[in-house]
């Protein structure tokens, strides 16, 4: 049966102690965690040569771990300027490429800002200018077999909850949600209590979408410290104040026969975190 992925995102503070420099050792360290999959973050902009992506495309088929994207943090698909937009689908579709190049299915990205405008037309412009890259890029993602996926973001001045997120995946058949629990409770305030939270955020998006989108969710997970307009600071999973815990989703996951695929976004210990998550969830899954 198909089982879930739990990986990290980026390099963390153990693959540099363990001597690793660079990209194409990666899957060797994700290997050696029994971990599944990584998240490589073009967050700054997508800079990697043809032959790099090559390279670090044939590490991780060697070790058969899996690879995702994550987009440009500049992306604003609720900026009110057409030629903003045109960027915004620049540095998208760049992030698609990359991730065909790189052997990725799953390109992740953060939907947009207010900027100046209220949250109902910040929203409404999300959705209208995702709509018209989809119509531009459909296609492109169906031959490639690539998912875009929004985010769930963690500031009060960004789109992206949980129903928004869910609106946006209804666009195409290759937008997949990206549910990053930890923004969440940040944004609002510790809301994750427990796993009628959780199961919540589960009924939510099946209100929108098919069970195969709901099922194979791509997950962030981190602990979050928040302040009243949410997200401060990713925390490690040695934090015991601010939350999300992760227990209460594993028995969710199974519980709902979830096949997600999660990445620790752990500050500097995705890696340790991530091998808690994948132990947490096999004791539920065996029980
Ligand atoms: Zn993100």
């Amino acid at each position: 049966m198909n089982r879930i992925k739990i990986g990290v995102s980026g390099s963390d503070e153990r693959f540099y102690e363990l001597g690793y420099k660079s990209t194409v050792e990666m899957p060797t360290y994700i290997k050696g965690l029994d971990l599944d999959c990584f998240e490589y973050s073009f967050g700054k902009g997508v800079r990697l040569s043809y032959d790099t992506r090559k390279s670090i495309k044939e590490a991780f088929e060697k070790e058969n771990i899996e690879i995702s994207v994550h987009a440009p943090y500049f992306i604003n698909f609720a900026n009110p300027d057409n030629e903003k937009i045109e960027n915004t689908n620049r540095y998208l579709m760049d992030s698609v490429i990359a991730a065909k190049d790189l052997g990725a299915s799953r390109v992740v990205f953060h939907p947009g800002s207010f900027l100046k405008s209220d949250a109902e037309t910040a929203f409404n412009l999300t959705y209208q200018n995702l709509s018209k890259f989809v119509e531009l890029y459909g296609d492109y993602l169906i031959e490639n077999d690539i998912y875009i996926c929004p985010e769930t973001m963690g500031k009060s001045s960004q789109v992206g909850t949980v129903e928004e997120v869910a609106k946006f995946s209804t666009l195409h058949r290759n937008i997949l949600p990206c549910i990053d629990f930890g923004h969440i409770n940040a944004r609002f305030q510790g809301y994750i209590k427990s796993e009628i939270e959780y199961q919540q955020i589960v009924d939510t998006l099946s209100n929108y979408l098919d069970d195969f989108k709901v099922k194979n969710m791509h997950v962030h997970f981190s602990k979050i410290e928040y302040g009243a307009k949410g997200e401060i600071r990713h925390l490690t999973f040695s934090d015991n104040v601010f939350g999300p815990d992760f227990e209460p989703f594993a028995k969710v996951i199974v519980d709902n026969s979830l096949t997600p695929y999660i990445v620790s976004e752990s500050a500097g210990t995705q890696g340790q975190d991530a091998v808690v998550m994948k132990k947490v969830y096999t004791e539920y899954y065996n029980k």
